[in-house]
């Protein structure tokens, strides 16, 4: 047996550019899902390339007590960028363990135990962070895990977060906008709650922003555009523009508490300039304002379309469509006969999650595509 784990699509994909993916056979695709958000900045966006060129030629790897320039630039910009104060930077090599971390410091930095997540959340698959994520699906083959020390929320009822937070807490864990549960926002007050709730118990709030962050929904932080800060933030996926790196961003009081914890990769210079290079396109480009503009016309048109669509939620450039069939088919049409790439979220919701460099060209093309795979059969064939 070669690959196991992942199932493989027929589709090889031999180059990308901006939000183009091009096939092995030369079909070239509209990438509507980022490899899960992975691309804010495009495919191969020539800063990025040439950032990760120049540190490879320079150095690819010393352990991280040696300072180097690229790691210390990245904590200087993550600090500099992050909301409110949470400056403390912790650098990782994925999604899960930044989460990983981000639940260990909320340990140590109180006199806790207990985590509160929500239904429907998805942080990751390490022990710790399996635990605290709600599908079953993902979770029992490997049980006993941490079931325990998790209790789960409805997301987005104030009340029973307020009724299962106390002084035995040690973290409260949200996604601001729930996305692999399928593409939920939290509602009007709900972070807020979350938020006077753990000031009250002395508990971490943290805020899983893997698949919300780096602009994705329109601001550069999903909290920002709440106008809550937690005291954890933790950042993946687009970091680095698909590189492997995470991040767990602390308040002082949890970064001067965190017991040991340590990554042999940890900032690896290579990834961290693709990170600095990142950063600085999707400041400088400005495009969380772009995921803003694109993201609402989007979802507008797709609000409008007279073809059997449940809801359109989202922020940003992060868009579930619920569908009235089987979201898989529904994938397997676009591909196929529209060449556009997009993503699931459960059985009924078409993710969109493109780069945010997308242009309203780009999502009249998913819209039409939409619009012909969703009609009813008969209708479209007249
Ligand atoms: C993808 C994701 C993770 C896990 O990230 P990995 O890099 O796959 O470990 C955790 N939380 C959220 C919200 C995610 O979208």
């Amino acid at each position: 047996m070669s690959g196991f784990v992942f199932s493989e699509k027929p589709i090889s994909i031999a180059s990308g550019e901006g939000a183009t993916l091009t096939a092995e056979n030369g079909t070239e695709y509209l990438d509507f899902g980022a490899s899960y958000a992975c691309t804010p900045t495009g495919h191969c966006h020539p800063d990025v390339v040439d950032a990760i060129r120049e540190q490879a030629a320079e150095l690819l790897y010393v352990q991280g007590s040696y300072p180097v320039q690229s790691r210390t630039d990245l904590h200087e910009k993550l600090g500099a960028l992050a909301p409110g104060g949470i400056e403390n930077v912790w650098l990782c090599n994925s999604g899960t363990e930044a989460n990983e971390a981000a639940l260990k410091f909320a340990r140590s930095a109180t006199d806790g135990t207990k985590i509160v997540a929500a239904k429907r959340a998805f942080h990751g698959r390490t022990a710790g962070t399996l635990s605290a994520t709600w599908k079953p699906k993902y979770k029992k083959p490997f049980e006993p895990l941490l079931e325990d020390q998790i209790e789960f929320v409805t997301y987005g009822d104030a009340t029973e977060l307020e009724d299962a937070v106390d002084d035995e807490t040690a973290a409260v864990i949200l996604e601001p906008i729930q996305g692999e549960g399928g593409i939920h926002p939290a509602p009007a007050g709900y972070l807020e709650a979350a938020r006077e709730c753990t000031e009250a118990t002395d508990t971490a709030l943290i805020f899983d922003e893997i698949q919300t962050g780096i602009g994705r929904t329109g601001n550069l932080w999903a909290c920002d555009g709440y106008g809550v800060t937690p005291d954890i933030l933790t950042t993946a996926k687009g970091i680095a523009s698909g590189l492997p790196m995470g991040a767990t961003l602390c308040a002082d009081w949890v970064a001067e508490a965190a017991g040991p914890h340590g990554s042999t990769f940890s900032g690896n210079p290579l990834v961290s300039a693709a990170a600095n290079a990142t950063l600085d396109a999707v400041v400088d480009e400005d495009l969380p304002g772009n995921a803003a503009e694109v993201g609402g016309y989007l979802r507008d048109e797709l609000a409008a379309l007279d073809v059997p669509i449940r809801d359109v939620r989202g922020e940003g450039l992060m868009v579930g469509v619920e569908v009235k069939r089987g979201a898989n088919r529904v994938l397997r049409d676009l591909a196929l006969e529209h060449q556009v790439l997009a993503l699931p979220a459960g059985r009924s919701v078409v993710r969109l999650l493109p780069p945010l460099v997308l242009e309203e060209e780009h999502a009249d093309q998913v819209v039409t595509a939409l619009a012909d795979v969703l009609a009813p059969k008969a209708e479209s064939q007249s």
